[in-house]
């Protein structure tokens, strides 16, 4: 459908792990911004830095009391152990939030033998170890990520009344003045130039993933959806934003959105639509509100999918680059498809990836921006 369709197949096969402030982000973001350049936009990279972290040591999770070694991955930013390690025994310590209703993860404590606080283990619900970001301060602490195997093990373990007495080390260090960039480009509308729509998607891979589905395949999306516009003027201004940096958790959207409060036209964004996995999830989950777009975009989803195809609505939570704008009270849609077993894994690659999903996705895209008007929330008839 669409001249750009090698935007997904170029970021996650030809440049591959995309991590933020790494180099091979910025060819991303320059790849991007000749992309754009190409549709005839004036594409402009917006620099921004960030605190990043550096994995300087093997994390290692040895279970003395059983003699096994549990695979154990990276929590970025978590704090070192001493050299050599903890030691001490496992117990259960609640959840951990990484994304509320989303990425919940249950949490298990490494104690000494007087009961102090060592570390911390998070259980990943779904699937290998993998890096994860530590999103919030409450996860300023020492940190490592067990597989759901791994978790399973041990739950049954303390189910048991075992003793689970483990050895972990770990240690990275914050790395301050990362730089990475935003990839922006506009196109005027044609009968409201000062109300704008803003769509974005991140470009940036997590942590040893791939990233085809999350998020290159949004980045696909993105770009059709640019191409479209390119020829068909909008009606209002649209602003596309390719981030960077939303896996080190939204650093580029937040940038974003905090410009734009300084220069004092984040009041000209009449709402928001985000695109995070146009594909590779098991079914198309939408994120809606407040107010009128919950309409408009369920309305565009019918447009577009057949009624055999299985959809899921529901309201906004954090997860992706709307949250700062829904933070600011702008209205948001986002797309996104979940869940996905591939999920930051290296094996999040182009196979997993529909062709249709992403043609929908884009479709679904222009029906929420071109269907605005339906709602006199957006008409705005009180004018
Ligand atoms: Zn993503």
């Amino acid at each position: 459908m669409s001249t750009t369709m090698n935007v997904m197949e170029h970021l996650a096969s030809e440049i591959g792990v995309r991590v933020g402030g790494t180099n091979a982000a910025h060819e991303a973001a320059n790849y991007l911004q000749d992309t754009f350049s190409e549709l005839g936009y004036d594409a402009e990279l917006q620099s921004f830095k960030f605190e990043g972290y550096e994995v300087t040591r093997d994390w290692e999770l040895d279970v003395l009391s059983h003699d096994i070694e549990l695979d154990v991955a990276p929590v970025l930013y978590s704090e070192s152990t001493p050299e050599g390690g903890v030691e001490g025994t496992l117990r259960e310590a609640g959840t951990a939030y990484l994304v509320e209703d989303l990425f919940e993860l249950p949490r298990y404590e490494i104690v000494d033998d007087d009961g102090e606080h060592l570390a911390y283990l998070l259980g990943n619900v779904d699937g290998a170890a993998f890096p994860i970001p530590s999103t919030e301060p409450q996860f300023v602490d020492t940190y490592g990520l067990i597989s759901s195997d791994g978790m399973e093990w041990v739950d049954e373990r303390l189910e048991a009344g075992d003793e689970v007495r483990v050895a972990f080390e770990c240690g990275g260090k914050r790395v301050p003045n990362y730089v990475d960039h935003n990839v922006i480009a506009t196109i005027e509308g044609t009968d409201k130039p000062d109300e704008e729509v803003v769509i974005g998607a991140h470009y940036d891979s997590a942590y040893e993933a791939t990233g085809a589905a999350d998020n290159a395949s949004g980045v696909e999306a993105l770009v059709n959806v640019a191409e479209y516009y390119a020829e068909h003027p909008p009606d209002r201004t649209v602003t596309f934003v390719a981030y960077g940096s939303e896996e080190w958790w939204l650093v580029g959207s937040r940038y974003y959105v905090n410009e734009r409060k300084a220069n004092g036209t984040l009041d000209d964004i009449v709402a928001k639509v985000n695109i995070d996995m146009a594909g590779g999830g098991e079914l198309l989950n939408v994120w809606a509100g407040d107010g009128d777009i919950k309409t408009i975009a369920g309305d565009a989803v019918q447009q577009v999918l057949d009624d055999d195809e299985d959809r899921h609505y529901q309201g906004v939570i954090s997860g992706s680059d709307h949250w700062p704008y829904y933070q600011e009270g702008i209205p948001v849609a986002m797309l996104i498809f979940w869940p996905y077993d591939q999920y930051h894994q290296p094996s999040d690659d182009l196979d997993q990836v529909s062709t249709k999903d992403i043609e929908d996705t884009t479709a679904i895209v222009k029906a929420i921006v071109d269907n605005l008007d339906r709602s006199p929330e957006f008409a705005g008839v009180e004018h």
